[in-house]
């Protein structure tokens, strides 16, 4: 560790001595965990002792649901209008927006992304949470709507019967998320819950959560009634209480897809809801009509975006036969100058954050020792079965680095990639990028398919119409259509997008994701009409 990474992680240790970042929040208030216990996190780009933090266990997730229940039973939050609950979101990410620059440093020492990157992802959350409250009054105009309004296009009901729909709250719910955009997974599924009225437990991941407890204190600010949101951190122990507790009538989860699949069998038994946001393997199909140096940028923004930890990482490359020997010659040259992130917490100035290629113009550490001992084990095991490796494949020296120690894996291309190797069907979550070619759109199709998730690809041509065939055929839950790159991983609140196989199970974001976390209700009122039920009582 050189002098410059010592002293930017003691200024976010000074962060991490506030109150929020050393105890659970549970009813309203921060508190210390049950059993007493803590568990560490260290600094990726070196290994260092980040921080150590509380370890909620079964017992403090048992006391978050006593007081979501509470909560609930008493009525306020969900019984005031989506409108209201809106507004009190609206303070909660303003007390985020107004400490991006503390929370970006916290992230950039939690996950090991550049700073630059952590705070861009970390305002685009907050410009999310915009979007979710415009979305209040919606909900409150869904209420009480007619069954037969615009023409009954359905059906209309009986005579004599005035039936409406309403959109209730679903109860007390779990939400679960994942460690590699730590607040933004997170504020994802607080901000729709909360909108849509229900009383939430968040339980972030073990591996990196620190900005997640913010979340608690912009609620506690806010004034968030008590028990109507609480943040439990601690490992799977933690999770699967939470999923399994009968009192919680959903999960929210965003993870790996093997998680996923426990997850809907501790729901399976009490049949409770399940919106699961899972891996992917994304292809990148190229054909060979598109332009070289808009393949290269898109490839390498695809895969290498935050250290290829990013559910839609594009690590795929499905290429066209002639544009696969100039491509992969390009991505090694182009890799192979890459400068590697020292101190992810100071990387402010190199690159671009407004361009596309600002995501991806220097090598950053992996999140943590697990991960990296994971991504090595797929690369030893695909050289052992004989892939090409065009250029990385191990771990990059002391010197290229800038320091000893940390968890860098040297960004790696693998061509003659079997269809049936680990590297090519599994979910690396590494700078590992896996190659195929292809000669006809039948051929590219079968390669964009040939795995069980379905989370996103792009198909790049200069030929619309190709794109479009392709892109039709493609199963997966958001395709990208482009000449240019443009628009690859970008993510807009008001587009719907989810996974197809095991990439998950429901949407999130746009209209849809909020009514993830709302029951569809009919109520049918006859023998009077709605008109007189909502005439004051005289009794
Ligand atoms: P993970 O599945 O290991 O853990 C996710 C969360 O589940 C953590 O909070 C963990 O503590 C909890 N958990 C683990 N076992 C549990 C159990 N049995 N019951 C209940 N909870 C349990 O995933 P991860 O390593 O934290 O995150 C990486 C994964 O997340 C990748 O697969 C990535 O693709 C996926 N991801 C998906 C999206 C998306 O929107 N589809 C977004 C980000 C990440």
């Amino acid at each position: 560790m050189n002098a410059n990474t010592t002293t930017s992680l003691d200024k976010v240790k000074t962060h991490l001595s506030a109150k929020c970042f050393n105890k659970l929040y549970i009813g309203g208030r921060f508190v210390d965990p049950i059993e007493g216990e803590t568990f560490p996190t260290y600094y990726p780009a070196t290994g260092a002792l980040l921080h150590e933090f509380p370890r909620g266990r079964a017992k403090d997730i048992d006391a978050a649901i006593a007081a979501a229940e509470a909560a609930w039973a008493e009525g306020t939050w969900a019984n005031m209008a989506a409108a209201d609950r809106a507004e009190v979101v609206a303070r909660m990410a303003r007390g985020i927006e107004d400490n991006i620059e503390m929370l970006a440093e916290i992230e950039a020492a939690d996950v090991g992304k550049p700073f630059r990157e952590a705070a861009a992802a970390i305002g685009g959350s907050t410009a999310e949470a915009k979007y979710w409250c415009s979305l209040g009054a919606v909900l409150d105009a869904e209420q009480e709507v007619p069954v037969n309004a615009g023409g009954g296009k359905g059906g209309v009901p009986p005579e004599g019967w005035d039936v409406v729909y309403r959109r209730d709250p679903i109860g007390v719910i779990g939400l679960i998320s994942a460690w590699n955009y730590p607040l933004n997974v997170a504020f994802r599924k607080v901000a729709p819950a909360l909108i849509a009225g229900n009383c939430a437990i968040l339980k972030p991941s073990e591996i990196a959560w620190l900005s997640c407890m913010f979340i608690a204190k912009a609620a506690q600010d806010a004034g968030l009634p008590a028990g109507v949101l609480s943040v439990v951190t601690g490992d799977r122990d933690a999770g699967a209480a939470l999923a399994a507790s009968p009192a919680v009538s959903m999960i929210s989860f965003t993870g790996s897809s093997m998680t996923g699949a426990k997850i809907m069998e501790a729901c399976a038994p009490k049949l409770s809801q399940c919106a699961l946001e899972l891996g992917g393997k994304s292809a990148l199909v190229v054909f060979e009509d598109t332009d070289l140096d808009r393949a290269v940028a898109t490839t390498l923004n695809g895969f290498l975006t935050n250290g290829g930890q990013i559910c839609t990482a594009h690590t795929r490359l499905v290429v066209q036969k002639g544009l696969e020997a100039p491509l992969l010659d390009r991505l090694r040259e182009r890799l192979e100058k890459l400068p590697y992130c020292a101190d992810p917490i100071s990387e402010r100035d190199r690159g671009d954050p407004g361009s596309a290629d600002g995501l991806s113009d220097v090598v950053q550490p992996v999140v943590c020792e697990s991960q990296h001992r994971k991504i090595l084990g797929f690369l030893d095991e695909a050289k052992a079965a004989g892939v090409e490796v065009v250029t990385g494949g191990g771990v990059p020296d002391a010197a290229t680095v800038g320091h000893e120690g940390g968890y860098y894996v040297e960004p790696t291309v693998l061509t003659h990639v079997a269809r049936d190797a680990d590297v090519w069907q599994k979910e690396v979550f590494g700078p590992v990028l896996s190659v195929r070619s292809f000669e006809t759109e039948q051929e590219a199709v079968l390669e964009a398919n040939s795995t069980p998730f379905g989370l996103a690809s792009t198909v790049m041509s200069s030929d619309p119409a190709k794109a479009r065939r392709v892109a039709n055929r493609i199963r997966a839950g958001a395709v990208y259509a482009t000449s240019t790159g443009e628009g690859l991983l970008a993510e807009h609140p008001a587009v719907q997008r989810g996974g197809f196989g095991c990439s998950g199970i429901g949407r999130e974001l746009g209209i849809g994701g909020l009514h993830e976390y709302t029951e569809l209700k009919s109520i049918n009122y006859t023998g009077f009409s709605l008109d007189d039920a909502k005439k004051q009582s005289t009794g």
